[in-house]
Order: structure tokens, then sequence, then C-alpha cells
């Protein structure tokens, strides 16, 4: 079942008959089935489908991209936050900021969070799993490696497209999953979801160590090898199949 948030209709849920307004997905659908509003017609606009309090992002997730980046594989999570002002819909553009000559695009498989989690064992914290979506955690690569921090390179407007849906946790399991993040169609990065370094319940335990996760909060589960550049003009896909396409140009 995949959930969608359409502009001016809130979330909405796919059906065989098309699209129908849904009131709270975090209430009914962590247990049961969907409450079905009215159906949604006209001109749709998809929105990311995601309503968080906080974007966390695991670093350095996959053993081969840990190597191209010349980093030692992390012994505990590596975790830093994207400002909720960095959410980017699904077909809207990564703007490159002026303070950078070279920005990165990181296909991702971003988690989205349905139950309260506070000190999560990783048992609960796979159960706390509302469902999964595609991200982008669009980088500034060069203000990452001269500053050795995160926040401004990660943080700049339009720098975490999320989307299409939301594809319930019931329905998906990672590791049968695959990503794809193409750049002009021509495949950049290229990986099965079962090749983490920390596995999804494990890091979700860890951040709800320092944090409590709220319904709805989203967390960024790090990027296989094959990032690159992102240059003004391109239009960039990140494909997770079982969730579908999230694309995005550049300008
Ligand atoms: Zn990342």
């Amino acid at each position: 079942m995949r959930l969608f948030r359409v502009r001016e209709h809130g979330w909405a849920v796919e059906t065989t008959d098309g699209l129908f307004r849904l009131e709270s997905p975090w209430l009914g659908l962590m247990d049961g089935e969907p409450q079905l509003g009215e159906p949604i017609a006209g001109a749709i606009e998809f929105q990311a489908p995601v309503d968080p309090t906080k974007i966390i992002c695991i670093g350095l997730n996959y053993q081969k991209h840990a190597e191209e980046q010349n980093k030692p594989v992390p012994e505990e999570p590596l975790i830093f936050m994207k400002p909720l002002t960095t959410i980017n819909d699904p077909g809207g553009s990564i703007v490159l900021p002026a303070q950078s000559k070279l920005v990165h695009h990181e296909g991702e498989l971003a988690v989205v969070i349905g139950r309260r989690l506070s000190k999560a064992t990783p048992q609960q914290a796979a159960a706390g799993i509302f469902g999964y979506t595609c991200a982008n955690d669009v980088t500034a690569r060069d203000i990452q490696r001269r500053e050795n921090r995160y926040t401004r390179a990660k943080g700049f407007d339009s720098f975490c497209p999320l989307g299409p849906a939301v594809t319930l946790a019931r329905n998906f399991t990672p590791a049968r999953e695959r990503l794809t993040l193409a750049v002009n169609d021509e495949i950049r990065q290229e990986s099965q979801l079962d090749d983490f370094i920390f596995d999804i319940p494990r890091a979700i335990s860890f951040i709800s160590e320092v944090m409590t996760l709220l319904p709805g909060d989203v967390i960024l589960t790090g990027t296989p090898a094959g990032v690159g550049p992102l240059l003004a003009g391109d239009r960039v896909d990140v494909t997770i199949t079982g969730i579908g396409s999230l694309t995005n140009t550049v300008t």
C-alpha cells in the first residue's frame, strides 16, 4: 500500500480505483486498514510524503561508500540532522548554492517513523517503522570536506527531496529491494538494500537513545557507493523497487 501527500488535499492512499483522501495515517494505519475519505479528482500535485519534527541521517552506512570517501567504517552509527527547510517535493528543483562548487547526489532509503520511540530496543524500533520512501541527501561536498562538519554542507534549502510515496513497512522488506540513482538516465548508484553496516532497527534504536522519535519523523539510512556531482540542468531520479521514482531537476 502506498501513501501520497497531495497539495490542497493532504494525505492520500492509492487504491485500484484511484487516490482517496486519508485523515491521519499515524493513528489508524500502524495496526489497521485505512479509513478512506472522498476520492481525489482534478489536477494532482504531489508533495514530499512526510510530516516530520526532524530529519536524522546516518553517515557512512555502506562499506563501499566509506571506502570511496577514504573514511574508516564507524564503530557506532554516525548521525547528523538536516533542517526541515531542506525538504523538497517530487518534481521540485534542487537549487545549487553560490557557496559551493561541488554538489553531490546521495540516493538513500528513508524510514518514516510511526510510533513514539524512546530508548527503544532494535525489536521495538522495528515495530515502530511506519514505512519507507526515497530520499536524496544532497550534499555540498566541498564544504563538507573543508569544514569537516555536516550542518552547512547538508543544510541548504531544497537539499532533501523525498517521495514520491510512502510504502507501508508491512509491504516492504528492504533487503529484497534495490536502489538506483540515475542522472540524465545514466546510472550512478545501484545497490541492494541489504548492505548496511548498521541495520535499520539497530540504527533507529541507537538514535532513540539520544532523542525521542515521533510519528512522522524521517531517518535517512545512508548512501551506497557512486556519489557524484550534480550540475545545473541535470535531472536526477532515485528509484527504489516497491516504492517508485523520485525525480528532481537541478537549477
Ligand atoms: Zn547521506
